[in-house]
């Protein structure tokens, strides 16, 4: 039997399109060779995913290709010469689909590395959003590791972000399960996670209500996600700790505010006194743990929390939230989103601020900002920005 072998050409271009790494172990296969100053030594394969010729030795031989669809780029995968040996020993573990999906999952990591996407902590690459509130019929939104997303009162802005914030927490999503609508329709939020390959996360609201949770397509009772996130979506100064009293202690206030115990702030807190601080100069704890000293970035004494002004305590809470998604992000994926509400009186400058510092000292947390203000009054540059505007009653996300 003939066997149909690759053209060089498609050698070429399939190597090209792993970026000469393998698509199993990521190893590099391309490199100077010690022949001469212009000679490349390439140790990578061009594999055939379903085998080149029928007979003993060939894997995974499909009797129904023809030779030209044998031949083609889409029958071969990129790899290194231990996985190429590896993959013609064993067509149970490497069968057709996996090797398929292997190739699949390894361009989808170059073609975000050539973007400039850092997967490695694992990120939410896109969301699906089918008939929820005013997303009437399907609408999607591609992110990446920085992202801000803008738009009016109404504009369907938390609507997203109490879904995935779903993933922490069901919590978020309660309000959608009593939805009284006149004529109920079956719903669905997909959420595409990357870490090493893709897991998308489905949540299915039925006509009855009905919640179902879906991990890449098999319904799961437990659904667990691997991502930490943490969504500032209520206003400090608006936040009572189930308190009626108005809260002496403030430590435990903002502890509660961000679902850690005082200890935890107190780590946290530690934490800030060892890192670079971009909003505030100097934090300290009260010796009997009930109280906050600040010296903020402008001043050359600490303040007690209470004395400081609205702007000033934001700045401190950004402060924290920051360190805290730091701290996450060197464990565990972690995600954090802010919403302008919940920081209303920060000032052009803080929100300018904040949005430099996230981008520029790339601490390890995908950051979602989502913004009620025009968003053209602000530095964005290197976000992926979406505006949600509203038409004729539907939500339409526009990529900026
Ligand atoms: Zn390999």
């Amino acid at each position: 039997m003939p066997r149909d072998d690759f053209s060089e050409k498609t050698k070429s271009k399939l190597a090209q399109r792993a970026a000469y790494k393998c698509s199993i172990c990521d190893s590099l296969t391309v490199g100077p060779s010690e022949e001469g100053s212009d000679k490349v030594n390439i140790t990578g394969v061009a594999s055939h995913i379903s085998g080149a010729a029928s007979g003993k030795g060939s894997r995974r031989y499909d009797l129904s290709l023809t030779q030209k669809e044998r031949a083609s780029i889409e029958n071969a995968i990129w790899l290194c010469s231990t996985h190429g040996d590896l993959i013609d020993g064993d067509e149970n573990r490497y069968t057709i689909d996996e090797l398929k999906r292997i190739k699949k999952n390894h361009e989808e990591k170059i073609k975000m590395a050539l973007n400039g996407i850092d997967t490695s902590n694992g990120i939410i690459t896109k969301i699906e959003i089918n008939n929820i509130a005013r997303f009437k019929g399907h609408s999607k939104l591609e992110f990446e590791n920085y992202n801000i997303i803008s738009g009016g009162n109404g504009t369907g802005k938390t609507t997203i972000f109490e879904f995935i914030s779903s993933l922490e927490d069901m919590k978020y999503i309660n309000r959608w399960l009593k939805r009284d609508e006149k004529e109920l329709l079956t719903s669905y939020f997909n959420i595409y996670y990357y870490r090493e390959r893709e897991m998308m996360y489905q949540i299915i609201l039925d006509k009855t209500n009905k919640l179902s949770c879906l991990i890449n397509g098999a319904e799961t009772p437990l659904f667990k996600s691997p991502i930490k996130i943490l969504y500032l979506n209520i206003n400090y100064r608006d936040y009572s700790n189930g308190a009626s009293e108005p809260v002496q202690n403030e430590l435990e206030k903002i502890a509660s505010y961000f679902s850690i115990t005082i200890d935890e702030l107190c780590n946290v807190i530690a934490f800030i006194r060892t890192k670079r601080k971009h909003f505030i100069n100097d934090i300290s704890i009260s010796e009997n743990k009930d109280n906050l000293y600040i010296k903020m970035s402008d001043a050359s004494f600490l303040r007690r929390f209470n004395a400081l002004s609205a702007g000033e305590q934001y700045r401190v809470i950004l402060e924290v939230v920051l360190k805290i998604a730091e701290y996450y992000a060197e464990f565990r994926s972690t995600i954090l989103i802010i919403e302008q509400s919940a920081v209303s009186s920060v000032d052009k400058d803080g929100i300018n601020k904040l949005l430099l510092t996230i981008r520029d000292e790339k601490m390890g947390f995908q950051f979602f900002f989502v913004m009620y203000d025009n968003i053209e009054k602000y530095k964005t540059e290197g976000y992926k920005k979406y505006t949600l505007n509203k038409k004729e009653g539907k939500i339409q996300p526009r990529l900026l």
